[in-house]
């Protein structure tokens, strides 16, 4: 399969799988069969929704082999690994409140979080997707949805009851 090929409309496989660790370090990225089916189910219930109602997505990090994950520091079981996570570019902290958010109320997804490197400043979101016979938990922070909600101009949250806090 070619990085160019197409998940979903808007998502190519290639979006997930660049590394520039892998590319550093010279590891392979290929995603096997069942991490493919896996992204193309987080695009079609999650990315491709968001990218109608933000616009276009950057993924930062989609899926990891065993090697790149741990050696970027991935948690020994990340979804990353399965490719059921993506991690999304967010431009401002508001955008990325607005868009934590939007997948909090409207879309299905297993694990939301909000992620912050102090020592550069960088921001991301950290959004799963679990497909097949996974119910998908729903996790997520409200104390972000909370401050989303605090934004000027955006529609008070009123769904809180159902988030489970991690
Ligand atoms: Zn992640």
């Amino acid at each position: 399969m070619k990085h160019t090929t197409l998940l979903t409309p808007h998502f190519t496989l290639g979006e997930f799988t660049r590394s520039a660790y892998a590319i550093n370090h010279q590891l392979d990225n290929t995603p096997p069969a069942e991490a493919v089916a896996n992204l193309r189910a987080l695009c079609e219930h999650v990315l491709e929704p968001l990218r109608r109602r933000f616009g276009a997505i950057r993924i930062t990090s989609g899926y990891r082999s065993p090697a790149v994950n741990s050696g970027v520091g991935g948690k020994p079981h990340s979804q990353h690994l399965r490719g059921e996570a993506a991690d999304l570019f967010v431009p401002s902290r508001e955008i990325g409140l607005k868009m934590y958010e939007f997948i909090a109320n409207t879309l299905p997804y297993d694990q939301l979080l909000f992620e912050h490197n102090r020592k550069t400043g960088t921001r991301w979101l950290h959004v799963s997707y679990r497909s097949g016979d996974h119910a998908n938990r729903r996790q997520c922070n409200p104390h972000y949805l909370a401050a989303a909600s605090r934004l000027p101009g955006l529609a008070t949250w009123r769904n809180i009851g159902r988030t489970i806090g991690l």
